[in-house]
């Protein structure tokens, strides 16, 4: 967006207060994102009262009548108008009152997506968006009535992007709304796999990563690929949400625990030292302490390095928010307590057996990530966006540290 505002002639500023048009891209995934969003918009116009303030993404598709009235806001540009961004600021005159943008989203079609160009801000790993849209209707979830039906950019134009990318950069992600289902469209024959082949033979990138993919998504071809190419990061995400088969049922998720556990049992015999990860929901409409316990004991028993776990919040639209048997709030938390809790011994088990090993890592501004997503303290400091290879000396609180042979001067308990 902030390229083809530039493209346009305006000029980005680098705070709030020196700028006449203020836009927020916004989420609605929880009702958390949403009071964010409302904060961030409060704060704005505080900060500059006179400034034209538009609010887009899935937020503004979903209820943008409760956004226009909120103050300083000029326009709400759902994803339906997001391309038209330039055009609404450049050639319509500011609208006294609050102006909405906002059509049906299921008749997008096709994959509409600006260039990426770089990495935004000073970030080294630039993410490349290949697929919106998503044809699930896992019954927690607004994303489908905010994103539409899943589309993909055309293989050539990310065969494109990537080569312009790798130009610059070591590493670049591919993301999507359901990146697993890239190329499923009528008519098409390629897969994400086929996709990743092609970019690995006709582009220079040293290495891709994966963001999430569905469990059934990560098909055998696809996990063989992962494992056998040194040029794509050892990085497995597949969202479970429940380990209760009755609660999965009950998210009409598409796929049974056994099916879960025989996808990351295979990704960690093919990939011994990849990160596997999951994103998790604790409270949904009608989990009991006996289902929460079975979820528990399901990630308990699997191999995951790290996991995002998400509280439950009702999105108005979806069937399960209208379910009678709401978990109250704080059961909900509580549960979220003991996963994270566990997450958290799960992933310092795993850093603690990188101790001493080499790992590949891309430099970032004054840290590095490792090929297998662990975060990486440098002993010296190395310039941004270099691949290199780093022996791991010890673990810190969220990740790991660069083994430094100067280590033991700079701890004078060391020399005692
Ligand atoms: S697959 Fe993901 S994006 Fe699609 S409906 Fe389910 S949770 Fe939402």
């Amino acid at each position: 967006m902030e390229s083809a505002l530039l493209a346009k002639g305006l000029n980005s500023v680098p705070t709030v207060a020196e700028a006449e048009l203020v836009v927020l891209n916004t989420c609605t995934v929880t009702a958390f994102a949403d009071e964010d969003v409302r904060k961030a918009v409060h704060r704005a116009h505080r900060e500059n009262p006179s400034a034209r303030i538009l609010v887009t993404g899935c937020y503004a598709q979903r209820a943008p009548e409760e956004l226009v009235v909120l103050p300083g806001v000029t326009w709400v540009v759902g994803n339906s108008h997001k391309i038209q961004i330039p055009d609404i600021v450049k050639e319509t005159k500011a609208p006294y009152h609050g102006e909405i943008h906002v059509g049906n989203i299921f008749d997008q079609q096709e994959f509409l997506s600006a260039p990426v160009e770089d990495a935004s801000g000073d970030r080294t790993r630039p993410n490349l968006k290949i697929q919106d849209g998503c044809n699930n209707r896992c019954s927690f979830c607004i994303i489908p009535y905010v994103r539409g039906r899943s589309r993909s950019a055309p293989a050539d134009q990310v065969v494109e992007q990537v080569r312009n990318l790798a130009s610059r950069y070591r590493e670049v992600v591919l993301s999507g709304i359901n990146l697993g289902r890239w190329g499923r469209e009528v008519g098409s024959t390629m897969r994400l796999a086929d996709l990743i082949r092609r970019l690995l033979n006709e582009t220079g990138i040293e290495r891709l990563r994966l963001s999430s993919v569905e469990p059934m998504d990560w098909s055998d071809d696809l996990l063989e690929l992962v494992a056998s190419s040194g040029r794509i990061a050892k990085h497995v995400h597949a969202p479970l949400q429940s380990g209760s088969d009755r609660v999965l049922r009950r998210m009409h998720r598409k796929y049974r625990p056994r099916h879960y556990e025989d996808r990351i049992r295979k990704a960690r015999a093919w990939m011994p030292d990849a990160a596997i990860g999951a994103d998790v929901m604790t409270g949904f409409p009608g989990e009991t302490e006996e289902q929460f316990e079975e979820s528990r004991a399901f990630i308990e028993s699997l191999p995951f390095t790290y996991l995002h776990v998400f509280t439950y919040s009702e999105r108005p639209g979806t069937p399960a928010a209208d379910s009678p048997d709401q978990v109250p709030m704080e059961m909900r938390k509580e549960r979220n307590r003991i996963l994270r809790e566990l997450a958290a011994r799960k992933n310092l088990e795993f850093r603690r057996c990188m101790v001493g090993r080499t790992l590949s890592v891309v430099t970032l501004s004054e840290s590095a990530l490792s090929d297998n997503f662990l975060k990486v303290e440098l002993s010296s400091p190395r310039p941004a966006n270099q691949l290199i290879n780093v022996r791991i000396g010890s673990v810190t609180t969220s990740g790991l540290r660069e083994h430094s042979p100067l280590s033991i001067l700079q701890n004078p308990i060391d020399l005692a």
